[in-house]
């Protein structure tokens, strides 16, 4: 039975998948952000809107034109608005990861006193989580290009228990609640599966 929390379909696959214990720039340098992501349209429109705040937060390896750092938009009905835009890259990276591996947006927000994520695309707060035709999981494709999080000797954790604070601000705190009730259903399942399979042999 698909359990399904704020309109998507959770896929239990993030409760069980390795990952590194959390993200650490200093040893990846942001390895995830090299080849820019999708953002939905309103989100673009509002980094747009704060264009002179993020461009303090830039360096000499990234674009102060703001032409520069969009794709043109998409229609992508896994966006809210059913609109998207890539970032562009530039130096090998998404347009807004500056020389050290820091999300420009992240430091504007920070900088500021506001919400660390206010300025920042969903997917970019959510990798290695993805929403993917309706179904929250993980873009595995993009995960096994990391040279660091990618890697069995790294990966102590798991994706769930590394991106709490991630899937709660996502999911909200009641849709949140919903989700531990689900992982807890699930491996008491996936126990009573393992005890039959052991009675049957
Ligand atoms: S997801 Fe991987 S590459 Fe991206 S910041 Fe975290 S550890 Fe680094
Ligand atoms: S917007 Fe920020 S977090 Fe997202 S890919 Fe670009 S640099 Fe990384």
């Amino acid at each position: 039975m698909q359990k399904v929390i704020n309109g998507l379909i959770i896929d239990p696959i993030i409760f069980t998948h390795p990952f590194v214990p959390k993200c650490d720039v200093c040893i990846c340098s942001g390895e995830c952000c090299w080849y820019g992501v999708y953002t939905d349209l309103k989100k673009m429109e509002m980094i747009l809107e704060k264009r002179e705040i993020v461009k303090k937060y830039m360096d000499e390896t990234q674009p102060l034109d703001e032409s520069k750092w969009f794709e043109p938009i998409e229609e992508d009905k896994d966006f809210d608005s059913g609109y998207c835009a890539g970032t562009e890259t530039y130096n090998n990276k998404c347009v807004f990861l500056d020389k050290v591996g820091f999300c420009s947006l992240q430091k504007a927000a920070v900088d500021r006193g506001e919400d660390k994520w206010n300025y920042k695309p969903l997917y970019c707060i959510l990798f290695p989580l993805v929403i993917f035709e309706g179904k929250l999981t993980i873009d595995d494709e993009h995960l096994e290009r990391m040279h660091y999080c990618s890697k069995s000797k790294n990966q102590t954790s798991t994706i769930f228990e590394a991106m709490k604070d991630e899937i709660h601000h996502f999911l909200g705190e009641e849709g949140y609640r919903d989700l531990l009730e689900y992982k807890e259903e699930y491996f008491t399942n996936l126990k009573k599966k393992e005890l039959h399979y052991e009675i049957e042999r």
